[in-house]
């Protein structure tokens, strides 16, 4: 009965364009950065929306939206959605994409007169990009239970006022219970935001998972002294190890080519002269992998080394933990029926991990989740110039209302 269904593509990119007038910037882009006016006005055209679809819309109390659409049974319902906030200077297709494909799902029943067995949501979560509060995601995860609310509340943002008193600025701290309605399956139609489905010239992205990440920062302390009278033999060089660790990260990701990632992004020595022989260097490390045991394997051989390194040198070392976040798994079940329904569709298509946070990685802590990637052009994102064509994200649409169509049908 579903079979020949497809959304209606002018609609939902002409929606698209509509909300990316919101806060739209000079030259191209768009700034809504989480619960500001701008955002307030985005908030309010993509509600007004929802009302006209005839959704029932809640607003909780961290200001996550919620449209919900009557299924034939009762009970809980499947979700899709994602964030309306951007970063500073965004892009028109980062989250938003994924609430107006939501509601181009329901258009496209709507318009063929059908109702699917369970209800069916869209949803938009507060302060998903976390430019203005920390942390990301904010808004689902005081949803899925893991951020409390409160806390979330008291949260102090980079212009020194709290969450509470912009969510009451703007109106949009609602009545509704955090984490209702509580949600059968989740799946969110997001564009990549790197360039691997470009470069692969393949349509979808069905994301297996997210990347677990480990921050640490590292200084070492050694001696100062001149460049010209110092023998080698004698010197306490902070900026070798630096250097060293730079070049052992390096060959620690080509072990686990394609999986492990590894980046030292900031690094200062003292006191960065010329002739002198660094005295402290301080770095960052920034490892990724989609499997846990193997992203804290690297984090402890990246200590060991660094460890052993400084001690050859005669360097002190002290290092810390700046974050560890575990890798996502989506539901085997959710990423097979993805890949299923690109597949009739007719759309190439190709599993990979996530390198970016996405309201879905939270949603999938308490209840079967996945995601849908289209191809971002040239792989940027947050950037005005980000950018994906019709064609993929009719595709990417499509897929999603397959997708949700199947979950929503009781057998
Ligand atoms: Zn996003």
């Amino acid at each position: 009965v579903f079979g020949n269904l497809r959304i209606n593509r002018t609609r939902l990119v002409d929606r698209i364009h509509q909300l990316g007038k919101i806060g739209a910037l000079p030259g191209g882009g768009v700034s809504r950065l989480a619960l500001t006016p701008a955002d307030l006005a985005g908030r309010e055209q993509v509600i007004a929306w929802m009302r006209a679809a005839n959704l029932e819309v809640t607003i909780d109390g961290i200001g996550n939206v919620v449209a919900t659409r009557k299924g034939r049974l009762a009970g809980r319902p499947v979700m899709t959605g994602s964030h309306i906030d951007t970063v500073r200077s965004g892009g028109l297709y980062d989250g938003n994409l994924g609430v107006l494909a939501g509601l181009e799902v329901i258009a496209t029943l709507d318009d063929a007169g059908l109702t699917t067995d369970r209800p069916l949501a869209v949803a938009f979560f507060s302060n998903e990009e976390g430019a203005r509060f920390a942390p990301d995601m904010m808004g689902s995860l005081v949803y899925e239970g893991s951020l409390p609310l409160e806390q979330a509340l008291a949260t102090v943002g980079i212009d020194k006022t709290t969450v509470g008193e912009n969510l009451d600025a703007i109106g949009q701290r609602g009545p509704a219970p955090c984490g209702e309605p509580h949600v059968h399956a989740f799946i969110e139609l997001h564009v990549e935001q790197g360039p691997v489905l470009e470069r692969k010239g393949v349509t979808i992205g069905v994301v297996e998972g997210v990347q677990g990440i480990c921050w640490r920062s590292f200084c070492l302390e050694g001696v100062s002294n001149h460049a010209g009278t110092t023998p080698m033999s004698m010197r306490q060089d902070a900026g070798l190890v630096m250097g060293q660790t730079i070049a052992f990260v390096r060959e620690l990701t080509a072990k686990h080519p394609g999986i492990q990632l590894a980046t030292v992004g900031s690094v200062t020595l003292e006191p960065n002269l010329i002739n002198v022989i660094p005295r402290r260097a301080r770095f960052t490390v920034d490892l990724r992998n989609t499997e846990g045991p193997a992203l804290w394997a690297a984090e402890q051989a990246v200590i060991d080394f660094i460890r052993k390194a400084a001690e050859a040198e005669g360097l002190q070392l002290t290092h810390e933990s700046l974050a560890r976040l575990e890798p996502v798994r989506f539901s085997p079940a959710i990423v097979n029926q993805l890949e299923l329904v690109a597949g009739i569709l007719g759309h190439s298509h190709v599993r990979m991990p996530s390198g970016a946070g996405h309201d879905a990685q939270v949603l999938a802590r308490c209840c079967p989740a996945g995601m849908i990637f289209v191809p971002s052009v040239g792989g940027i994102s947050h950037n005005p110039r980000e950018f994906t064509t019709q064609t993929d994200i009719e595709a990417g649409a499509n897929v999603l209302l397959h997708s949700l169509l199947r979950l929503a049908t009781v057998n």
